[in-house]
């Protein structure tokens, strides 16, 4: 997998605003919010998106989404929250490390764009 503004983001090297970091993943908030809480979660370990998982990743992805859960709790997103993973060019997916988007506080519209 190439290098990512995320990979630097994992590595430090460049600044984000960390909410929650672990041995497997790092959730930081999104540069350009689309909603007044917007945070990214990722692996560390470089999966470009969610096509490139293999069944050695079934622990990583369930610990992802376990993840959020903490996240959402700590950001107090109590009222409910919208988890989105954008995939390869149609999905609109810009960054090629996979992330989950956690959109709150703020009323979501169906169908999504
Ligand atoms: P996607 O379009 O699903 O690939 O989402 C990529 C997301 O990464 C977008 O919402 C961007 O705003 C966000 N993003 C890009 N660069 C940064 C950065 N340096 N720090 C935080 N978020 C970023």
């Amino acid at each position: 997998m190439n290098e990512t503004i995320f990979s630097k983001i994992i590595r430090k090297e460049i600044p984000a605003n960390i909410v929650y970091e672990d041995d497997l993943c790092l959730a930081f908030k999104d540069i350009t919010p689309q909603a007044p809480t917007h945070i990214l979660l990722i692996p560390k370990k470089p999966l470009e998106r969610i096509d490139s998982a293999k069944m050695e990743d079934q622990t990583l992805l369930g610990h992802l989404l376990l993840t959020v859960k903490k996240v959402a709790a700590e950001a107090n997103l109590n009222n409910g929250y919208r988890v989105v993973i954008n995939n390869g060019n149609d999905g609109g997916q810009t960054v090629n490390h996979l992330h989950l988007h956690i959109l709150g506080d703020r009323q979501m519209q169906w169908p999504p764009g």
